[in-house]
């Protein structure tokens, strides 16, 4: 029997802080690797919350990861290091870290057939979309949306709360400040605050 040509893909996870998306998209390159597929993971240089070159989740997986700039062109790094490692998986992590030049990177990739996972956030502290992440679910061919859970009321938590000395970051604050648990909690429609907010 001849092998199938294998069809690329953009799978998106996606969810508030807290949500397991990190968790997921670990465990679904691990099964890859599993499958003898050539694996990799990607994440962007601004991220310097645990470690330099591992992803790493908040229930303390992690995997290996090639860390790439958020610069228009230093995202087709991405391109050129899965093609260099003939890639037949590639995992990003934090999709919304990178411009929206990583849909291009993405889309280029699925259509020379590879399988691309990317995971971002849905939303930003204020409740307004990440514009990469938005043109990434319009373009995906499977999402899967992950809920963590309300700090306050045990609900699902779609959304993200920034905190200042454990209150509500106003709206002004800037939009991207990285942080783990000390900045940030899951929260549901209902609790997510934020103060100014037109
Ligand atoms: P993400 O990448 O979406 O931020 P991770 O995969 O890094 O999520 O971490 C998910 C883990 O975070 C959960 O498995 C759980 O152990 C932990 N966690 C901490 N706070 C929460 C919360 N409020 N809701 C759900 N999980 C939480
Ligand atoms: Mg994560």
């Amino acid at each position: 029997m001849k092998p199938r040509l294998s069809i690329g893909t953009i799978e998106v996870i996606v969810g508030p802080m807290f949500a397991g998306k990190t968790s997921e998209l670990i465990r679904r390159i691990v099964r890859e690797s599993y499958a003898k597929k050539k694996v990799g993971i990607f994440k962007p240089s601004i991220d310097v919350r645990y470690s330099v070159e591992n992803v790493v989740s908040h229930d303390g997986l992690s995997y290996p990861a090639f860390v790439v700039p958020t610069s228009k062109n230093g995202i087709w790094k991405i391109y050129e290091l899965a093609k260099e490692n003939g890639l037949d998986v590639v995992g990003i992590d934090e999709a919304h870290f990178f411009p929206t030049e990583l849909v291009s990177v993405c889309e280029k990739l699925a259509d020379e057939g590879v399988r691309v996972i990317v995971a971002g956030l849905n939303l930003d502290f204020r409740g307004e979309p990440f514009e990469t992440v938005k043109e990434l679910l319009a373009r995906a061919d499977d999402i899967t949306y992950l809920t963590a859970v309300c700090t306050v009321c045990g609900s699902p938590a779609t959304r993200t709360q920034r905190l200042i000395d454990g209150k509500p970051a106003p709206y002004d604050s800037p939009r991207i400040v990285v942080g783990g648990k000390e900045l940030y909690e899951a929260r549901c429609r209902k609790h997510h605050v934020v103060p100014g907010k037109p």
